[in-house]
């Protein structure tokens, strides 16, 4: 039997052996208010179930295409789910059932019609982001933006930019402040720091997932396969710059705020107990936009592009400001520089 534990705001089961699993799956199944996100997530709790009660039969048919004799497509793309390989083992027909489960998950969640694409890095193209902060007024427009372009949960306070206020000469990022909240800013003897995912090229997030589930692209960005994601959070502890993010409840978001255009490795919606992070909006700079923030900057204060085109503005940023990164001494090598004027 399976007894629930509470460890300070999240719970626990303890193992029984599967049984319990496999009977939480066909609950779940039946209960109209369980969320498919949360039977996604218990992948893997369900194939160690799954073979402790002998349903091999169900197994053998999960990757078939088409209409199941055994079940509709809410249930198909269930155990299609389940059954889903680590995104870089999944072969083009894998990737593209893939895709279109998430669409039809999706249109049952939101009622909405979304595209899920994975288009693939550009060749030629690492890309680096640049922040006058002498033209940051603490605004947080690229913040909205960011919510709305991401499909960010608009319960869960998820944000993957903090803009962080601090003290006119303290350079102590442990006495600053991204919860400020003036009638207007800025605000007189403050400075201010938009801190996100800073695509180490080093990056110690990646080497403390322990199933592999992060991972750095040849453009540089580093992702996340939602999918594969176990919630264990190892990651948001290596990483120094707080840029990653736990969704501790299943992301709601309005139907007629989604953003239809994703990407599987960027704003698709996410499930609840997976970690998220910025990347560079994957879904817009692989098409050869621009990111969301920057576009949304009403300063001027972001420079995004290719650090391998030495005519591009980013490339002249660093080869003529003074330009510095953060936490430099911890060798994660960030591809986010910070500069004056
Ligand atoms: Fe990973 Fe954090 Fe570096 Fe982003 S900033 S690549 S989440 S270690």
């Amino acid at each position: 039997m399976a007894t629930t534990k509470t460890d300070g705001n999240q719970s626990f089961r303890q193992d029984d052996g599967g049984v319990a699993e496999h009977q939480d799956l066909i609950n779940s199944i039946d209960d109209s208010k369980a969320t498919e996100n949360t039977i996604s997530h218990s992948r893997r709790k369900f194939l160690r179930g799954l073979g402790k009660v002998g349903a091999a039969a169900v197994g053998a048919a999960a990757p078939s295409v088409g209409k199941p004799a055994w079940g509709g497509e809410k249930l198909k793309d269930v155990v299609g789910d389940f059954f889903q390989d680590h995104y870089q083992r999944m072969s083009p027909e894998e990737v593209k059932e893939a895709l279109a489960r998430i669409e039809r998950k999706a249109k049952r969640k939101f009622g909405v019609d979304i595209s899920c694409e994975n288009t693939p890095p550009q060749q030629g193209v690492v890309y680096g982001y640049a922040l006058d902060i002498s033209k940051c007024q603490g605004y947080r427009d690229c913040v909205t933006a960011c919510v709305k372009e991401n499909n960010h949960g608009r319960d869960s306070q998820v944000q993957y930019i903090r803009v962080l206020e601090l003290d006119h000469g303290d350079l102590n990022f442990e006495h600053s402040d991204h919860y400020y909240d003036p009638e207007t800013v800025p605000r007189e003897g403050k400075w201010y720091i938009p801190v996100q995912c800073q695509q180490c090229e080093d990056p110690p997030c990646v080497k403390a997932c322990p199933v592999e589930a992060t991972w750095k692209e040849p453009d540089g960005i580093v992702v996340v396969d939602y999918n594969w994601c176990i919630g264990c959070r190892y990651c948001m502890t290596a990483c120094p710059y707080w840029a990653r993010h736990f969704n501790w409840t299943d992301p709601q978001i309005p139907s007629e705020e989604i953003n239809p255009k994703t990407h599987y490795l960027g704003n698709r919606p996410r499930p609840i107990g997976v970690v998220e992070k910025c990347h560079f909006c994957i879904q817009r700079t692989r098409k050869g936009l621009q990111p969301a923030c920057m576009e949304a900057c009403p300063t001027g204060a972001r420079v995004f592009g290719n650090l391998l085109d030495p005519n591009s503005e980013i490339r002249y940023i660093l080869e003529n400001k003074t330009v510095f990164r953060l936490k430099e001494d911890l060798g994660t090598e960030p591809k986010f520089w910070y500069f004056t004027g």
